[in-house]
Parts: structure tokens; sequence; C-alpha cells
């Protein structure tokens, strides 16, 4: 058998530098169990693990013969697998590269433990990553948003006056429009008679309307388009300073906490132009026609339907089963300003990013 290494020389969760060069040193070698200061002796102490790397499947047909890395666990010095990961042992300040089974099979809840807070540092350089990047599109970004923003008000403002005059007709529209995706079918008389007599009648599709989204209940724009400016301006301060550490560094959770939000809002910046972009399109002029031209025929769920457009005027009368409404709203110019378009380079880098 090979003489084991021992190396107990960590003080503290070895660096980034340092783990980076072991990943390279395994890609190159197939042996992540002979670089600098690696331990390969059995671990004497089973309490404390710290995970310092995901599963990293070894490319041992680099290593003579293609044999597998020795478990330092159960058959140290012998073959035993092919995926593992780099651990940290604190209590003999060791670093060795460990099995995943049965690194998890050892140190069983701790290893889950050591899991969770491995993923928590890892988010937190993916947030500072994250804020770079952001940072050096950040005028690009606010310019998006800034875009967006106006828009968004307006539509805001004309669903609140909907809402305020007509209570509950978005919502009651948007369930009827929902059930067939927003087609719309009318049934056609084709001018012939059955057998029996009797008109033949076909249902027929007349077009899709736009505007679920719109419609929908809770839609708000204007607190999106919020959600996004905060998280820019918060982005804009730097995080505190970290690094990862064992124990888990103080800053740890301000970090998270910071990083969720903004990555969450980032994440939702192509969503909320969906959003703008089917308001306009309810109010698109052609739309709100073929919405009063469904509405008006026979077999659909009101006894009287109307949308009418007057200038920047647009009228909503409707009697069905879901009562009266009624709403005579205006609709500022700025609504119909064109939107940034959804490929905007910058936007879907960092849509990306955080996904
Ligand atoms: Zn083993």
């Amino acid at each position: 058998m090979m003489d084991l290494a021992h190396h107990p020389v960590f003080e503290g969760q070895p660096s980034d530098d340092y783990l980076e060069r072991w990943r390279q040193h395994t890609a190159t070698t197939g042996r992540p169990e002979d670089f600098e200061c690696v331990s390969t002796s059995r671990p004497t102490q089973h309490d404390n693990i710290v995970l310092l790397s995901e599963e990293i499947t070894v490319p041992v047909l680099l290593r003579p013969g293609g044999e597998r890395v020795p478990c330092s666990f159960c058959a140290p010095g012998s073959p035993k697998f092919i995926r593992g990961r780099m651990a940290y042992f604190p209590d003999e300040k060791t670093v060795r590269f460990v099995g995943h089974q049965c690194a998890a099979t050892h140190y069983g809840e701790n290893f889950r433990h050591a899991e969770r807070l491995f993923r928590r540092q890892q988010a937190c350089r993916d947030y500072f990553d994250t804020w770079q990047e952001i940072g050096a599109r950040r005028e690009a970004l606010a310019q998006f948003v800034a875009r967006m923003a106006k828009i968004a008000a307006d539509l805001q403002f004309v669903r609140d006056q909907l809402d305020e005059q007509a209570k509950g007709y978005c919502e009651f529209l948007q369930r009827e429009l929902a059930q067939t995706n927003g087609e719309l079918f009318i049934d056609a008389d084709l001018g012939m008679k059955d057998r029996t007599g009797n008109a033949v009648i076909q249902r027929k599709s007349i077009g899709r309307a736009s505007g679920l989204k719109f419609l929908a209940y809770g839609y708000d724009v204007k607190r999106d388009v919020r959600h996004l400016q905060t998280a820019l301006t918060d982005a804009a301060q730097p995080l505190p300073d970290w690094s990862p550490t064992t124990p888990e560094h103080p800053a740890t959770d301000e970090i998270l906490k910071r990083g969720r939000m903004v990555a969450r809002a980032m994440r939702s910046m192509l969503a909320t132009l969906a959003s703008i972009d089917d308001g306009q399109r309810f109010f698109a002029r052609k739309n709100l026609l073929l919405l009063h031209r469904w509405g008006n025929r026979p077999n659909t769920p009101f006894a009287r339907f109307e949308i009418s457009v007057d200038g920047r005027q647009v009228l909503f009368r409707s009697d069905s089963f879901a009562g009266l409404h009624y709403a005579n709203v205006v609709v500022p110019e700025g609504t119909h300003t064109a939107l940034p378009p959804a490929n905007d380079p910058d936007v879907v880098f960092i849509e990306r990013k955080v996904a």
C-alpha cells in the first residue's frame, strides 16, 4: 500500500484560489488526491465536514491504468470512485477529495448540513458575480426599465379606472376568454337547413383576443416595474465584504437576502415586459373591435355587450350572469408608446445569468 498523506495545515477554509488550482490539477491529471497539501489518510474525527466543491467527475482515464480514485474512508490507497467532492475537515485542519456516497454515509446529518452551507456559499459567489454583471450594464438596464415605467403607469391608470367603475368586470371577462385561451368562437348560420328543417349552425373562430394578462386578477405592472427599480437601486450599492469561511461569514445572510431579491427581480424583467405588452395589445383598436363583435353574437355569456372607442375614451358595457358592468375610461396617449425590444441583449444576458 502506498504511504498515506496527512497535512494538518489548514487553519481555516482554503481560499477559492487554492480550490481553483486543485480543480485544474484534477482536470488535467485525474489525480485529485495528490495535489499540494491534500490528505489521503483516513479521517479521524467525524463531527465536522465542510464541502468545498460540487460533485466532480474525475477524468480517471488520465490516471495510470485508468484506475479509480482511492477512498480515504473505506479503502485508503485503493481504487474506489470516480465522482467526488473536495472537502475540508476543520477539526483536523485537513482537506481531502472524498467519494460522494461514502462521505454522505459516514457523515449523515452533518453531510446534509454541509451541503446546505456549501450551497449558501455558492449563492454568495453567484450574487457577487451578478452584482458585477449588473454594474457593467447598469445604464442599459435602467433605460430598459425606465421605458417600461411610463407605459406601465399609464396602463395601470386605465386598469384602476376599470376596477373602480366596473368592479369585477376584468376578472369576469378574463375567465370567459381564458376558457378558450382567448380564441373567440361564434355560431355561424350557414344559410342551410338540415333534414329536419333546422338551420345548420357551425361554430367557428373569428380570431384570438389579447389581454388575458391585463384582465387577470391582481394585474399590477406599476408594482412590477417598481420592484425592478428597487432591485436596480439596491444592486448599485456594493455588497458587504465577504469571503467563504468556516464557520460561515457573518455577512452571508445579508448577501443572500439582497441577492435573492435582486435575482428574482432580474428574472422577471421580460415577464413584466410581456405583461405590459399584453395591456397594449388589449387596447389595440382592432382587438377591442373584435371583442365587441364576438360579445354581440348569440350564445355568448352576454345579454348585452359593448366596447366602443371614442378618441381616448373607451366605453365598456356588459350585461351577463355576472351582473351589469359599465365603465368609461380614459386611455392616455402614452399607453401606446413603443416598448423596448424583448431581445435587448443586456436584459437577456442578465436574465440568463440569474436563471
Ligand atoms: Zn469509501
